[in-house]
């Protein structure tokens, strides 16, 4: 089959001109290019910024009741068209097809959520709060914002913002990963066939240029990022330069901690589950075991037996329970993570290298590291893929050290039968995200996402309370209706009576 070509969505529709750059996008199960995906140039950032701010006023006033019936017709096409989204994300990204329709379960989420903003964007109302004066609280939307997403959700993370976004009356212009962009296009369609007006929801493609062009536009009043840590540092620092409001999402290095009185079978089953679902593709994944005395041999001998039953395979396959990595590209790096922790010492219990399921595939097996030290690369750096670190600690507090010395600070877990010692881990350890006995502890749409430190970088968290919080402006009004009677010049300090 000839590769496709992908482009941008602007303004309604398909664009049509031809593009200065495109990059390759590949089926990571056979490594064949299956399409050509046009990258944005200056122009083309002017084009769908434009778009967005041409459909701003009319979005802006369109009533609650009516956004809100979009964004319902919109749920109501992405509940029933799951299984069509979650197989463009495998043919694209790589990971199983039931891996994918997770994706997309979380990401109705939190359109189920947007679809509450009648209720959401309510203000205070204080009647009489001085003497005939009432004063009272409206949240606005910004304008038109940016939502700039990685490789390894993309259905997920842009539907972390989007649909917030517009159901506060903000436009949108969406810049997924160049690695998988067709879940984007197909959530596009899906809106304009709920009934989105044209212009409020754009998608364009591209690499840097694109993301440069957003952090500098001035129509552009706000940017939803999330990706790799030097990126997220680098699209805050340079979008609030250009006096936007930015949240910017990165890295991760999530540690498990795993205390001697936990079940150990089914602290194994956690530890195989959260570091190789998705290939160690998700910024929520199990990367770092941390074994606490004496349970480290066992622990490790029971994760290493479950690693031996894994099926490696085509995310088409429903019997493939992990598929290959993203791009040759990745699969090299972390390959050269896995050499680099031999060269340090670490013991390498299980080695994914060498697995070949297709013969053009991204494949790297499920890897195992043991007694890997907090100066090793395989520690210090985010791997991003199948590969787990186990670290022995010899007690809670030395546990408790490692997690709170990373840099990072997305999601950690413990896992304990102790409920005091889980309430002192909850109470004490540096992270955003805090699993007690559940390894991959991503908030349900309710709450908000989001971690500390270098994880994160702006005041707000991604989704929920905070996503609304993020896409708003809110304005108080202090009213009074004239009275005659009240009338005089006083040139003192307004009080209140
Ligand atoms: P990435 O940082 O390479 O890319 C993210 C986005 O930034 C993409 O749209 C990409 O086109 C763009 N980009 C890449 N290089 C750029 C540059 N030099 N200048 C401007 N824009 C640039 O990330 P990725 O590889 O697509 O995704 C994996 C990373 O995302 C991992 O680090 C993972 O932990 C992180 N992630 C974090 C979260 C979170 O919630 N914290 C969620 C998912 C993924």
């Amino acid at each position: 089959m000839s590769p496709q070509r992908i482009s941008h969505w602007i303004d309604g529709k398909g664009w049509g001109g031809l593009a200065e750059e495109t990059g390759e996008v590949f089926d990571p199960a056979t490594g064949e290019v299956t399409a050509h995906v046009d990258f944005a140039g200056p122009a083309q950032v002017d084009e769908a910024v434009a778009a967005a701010a041409r459909a701003f006023p009319a979005w802006r006033d369109t009533s609650l009741a009516a956004r809100g019936r979009v964004l319902f017709a919109f749920r109501e096409l992405l509940a029933a068209r799951r299984d069509e989204l979650a197989k463009i994300i495998t043919a694209e990204h790589g990971k199983v097809e039931s891996d994918a329709a997770g994706e997309v379960a979380r990401a109705i989420e939190n359109v189920e959520y947007a679809c509450g903003a009648a209720q959401l964007l309510k203000g205070g109302y204080s009647e009489n709060a001085s003497t005939g004066v009432d004063v009272y609280s409206i949240a606005q939307p910004l304008g038109v914002v940016a939502v700039i997403s990685p490789f390894n959700f993309p259905a997920m993370v842009p539907l972390w913002f989007v649909p917030n976004a517009i159901a506060c009356g903000n436009t949108v212009v969406l810049k997924p990963s160049e690695k998988d962009p067709s879940a984007s296009l197909f959530i596009a369609g899906l809106f304009a066939e709920a009934g989105l007006p044209a212009g409020v929801f754009n998608v364009l493609h591209g690499d840097k240029v694109a993301v440069d062009g957003l952090l500098a536009h001035p129509a552009v009043k706000a940017v939803s990022f999330v990706g790799s840590t030097p990126i997220a540092r680098y699209v805050y620092e340079t979008g609030t330069r250009h006096g936007k409001r930015v949240q910017a999402l990165g890295g991760a290095k999530n540690h498990m901690v795993v205390l001697p009185d936990a079940d150990l079978d089914l602290a194994a089953d956690a530890a195989v589950s959260a570091g190789f679902g998705s290939a160690g593709e998700r910024c929520m994944a199990v990367s770092v075991v941390v074994a606490v005395d004496p349970v480290g041999d066992e622990l490790v001998g029971r994760i290493a037996e479950r690693m031996g039953r894994l099926k490696v395979g085509d995310g088409r396959d429903p019997e493939s329970e992990m598929g290959p990595l993203v791009t040759a590209a990745h699969r090299r790096r972390v390959e050269s993570h896995v050499e680099a922790g031999v060269a340090a010492g670490a013991e390498l219990v299980v080695d994914g290298r060498g697995l070949r399921v297709t013969d053009g595939g991204f494949w790297l097996g499920p890897t195992l590291f043991d007694r890997v030290t907090p100066d090793m690369t395989i520690y210090t750096d985010e791997i991003f893929g199948p590969v787990l670190c186990v670290v022995r600690a010899g007690s809670y507090d030395t546990a408790l050290e490692l997690v709170n010395g990373n840099p990072y600070g997305n999601g950690t877990a413990i896992f304990t039968h102790d409920g005091r010692a889980a309430r002192r881990f909850q109470n004490e350890v540096e992270v955003g995200m805090v699993g007690l006995n559940v390894p991959i502890p991503v908030p349900v749409g309710h709450y908000s996402f989001g971690g500390w430190k270098d994880s994160l970088f702006g005041d707000s968290h991604a989704y929920g309370p905070e996503g609304f919080h993020f896409f708003t402006r809110r304005k108080v009004v202090t009213s009074r209706w004239p009275d005659p009677a009240q009338g005089g010049v006083n040139l003192g300090f307004p009080r209140t009576t």
